[in-house]
């Protein structure tokens, strides 16, 4: 259960404590505050926690101080959307708005490799006027043989041409709370010249401590990737893990699931997914097209399966692409078969701009279907 307290309450603790006194009939409801900035006010939330079938909700609506009283579903209390429109959905990073409106394409290399490399990337991205990036130091691989990526030592001459070619926000994985630390601290005595978003990687889907980790910072926002064997539930619980830790500012990312069935592709897309989180959510959906695709294939028509992939997602709404693409894909360390060269990633550029045309084209078709059916009606 959420209450929400009035705006500009003179005495906030006053109605809090009769909160708190009339649960004192329920010993197995704890409460929680959230602060949070909506879109046009400060919002403070009491949550309820426990065993809140009982508490009458009658009785908190006539408290002075209570705005509204929501009966939410204990899954998704942070994430979901609950009907409750004072709370934004999405956030702003570095002057970047992630919202369920909005498409962001983030592109460049699996792992960061050399500095010929990243440089040559990021002018590319400036080039076509893209200033968000993908870029891995740390690499999470199925043997301990692969390249495990340059860890903290690549971060200061990553993030210096980051900022030399206008970059703003880097995805960037990290698999433990020690690489948070070290990006924090890289960025810092670079000065900042790019932002980070911290991306779980979905081996870490259900890791709860770095889940925890990521949740109880506020500096970087979150790309979460969706386990490849868990049900789209059990990620989402995953999400509510880093919320309820106070960092809201998550992107949800669909990267295919695992299954024999996806042959050949690497994963099998589940970018149906897509409008069922914007529904069920308040975060702003990626999808990631390279890592569910797994090659270069293309179909008779000439288009890549990365690019068919890409625009399955953004034609059912998506808000932000992460891709893969590399100068030489076939010297790549990690993942060249799906690697887009930069002249093929120039074309999906172009291929998801027309792709995103059609989208809003059919929403903008069906609101004003939708419109035209009410005038009839009344
Ligand atoms: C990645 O994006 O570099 C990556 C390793 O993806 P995933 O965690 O989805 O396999
Ligand atoms: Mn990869």
């Amino acid at each position: 259960m959420i209450i929400i307290l009035k705006p500009d309450l003179e005495d906030k603790e006053k109605t809090i404590t009769q909160i708190r006194n009339y649960l004192e009939n329920y010993p197995n409801v704890r409460i929680r505050l959230v602060e949070l900035q909506g879109e046009t006010r400060e919002v403070t939330e009491v949550h309820l926690i426990g065993q809140t079938h009982n508490v009458r909700m009658d009785v908190l609506e006539r408290f002075p101080g209570v705005e509204r009283v929501i009966r939410v579903s204990a899954k998704y209390r942070q994430i979901g959307r609950h009907d409750i429109d004072l709370v934004p959905v999405g956030f702003t990073y570095q002057g970047i708005t992630f919202d369920q409106d909005s498409l962001v394409i983030f592109g460049g290399l699996c792992a960061v490799e050399t500095k010929e490399y990243v440089e040559e990337i990021f002018k590319t991205l400036k080039d076509l006027g893209i200033s968000t990036a993908r870029m891995g130091a740390y690499k999470p691989r199925t043997s301990p043989y692969d390249f495990q990526g340059h860890g903290k030592k690549c971060l200061p001459w990553v993030f210096e041409l980051a900022g030399k070619y206008g970059i703003k926000v880097i995805a960037m994985e990290v698999l433990r709370d020690q690489h948070i630390e070290e990006i924090d601290k890289a960025l810092e005595e670079s000065g900042r010249p790019t932002g980070v978003m911290l991306q779980i990687g979905t081996r870490n889907a259900q890791n709860f401590e770095l889940l925890k980790a990521v949740g109880s910072q506020q500096t970087y926002p979150v790309l979460y990737k969706r386990g490849m064997g868990l049900t789209l539930e059990e990620s989402l619980n995953a999400c509510e893990y880093i919320a309820s830790e106070g960092n809201r500012n998550i992107v949800f990312c669909l990267r295919g699931v695992k299954t024999q069935l996806g042959l050949p592709h690497r994963n099998m897309v589940d970018f149906a997914h897509v409008p069922v989180i914007k529904r069920l959510t308040r975060l702003p959906v990626c999808v990631d097209p390279s890592h569910c695709i797994g090659s270069k294939d293309k179909s008779p028509d000439g288009l890549l399966d990365i690019f068919h992939a890409a625009a399955m997602g953004v034609i059912a709404g998506a808000n932000m692409l992460l891709v893969e693409f590399h100068p030489e894909p076939e010297m790549a360390w990690c993942d060249g078969p799906q690697s887009l060269t930069p002249s093929q990633f120039s074309q999906f550029v172009r291929d998801v701009q027309i792709v995103r045309q059609a989208y809003k084209t059919r929403v903008e078709t069906y609101s004003q279907a939708l419109m035209a059916e009410m005038t009839v009606a009344a």
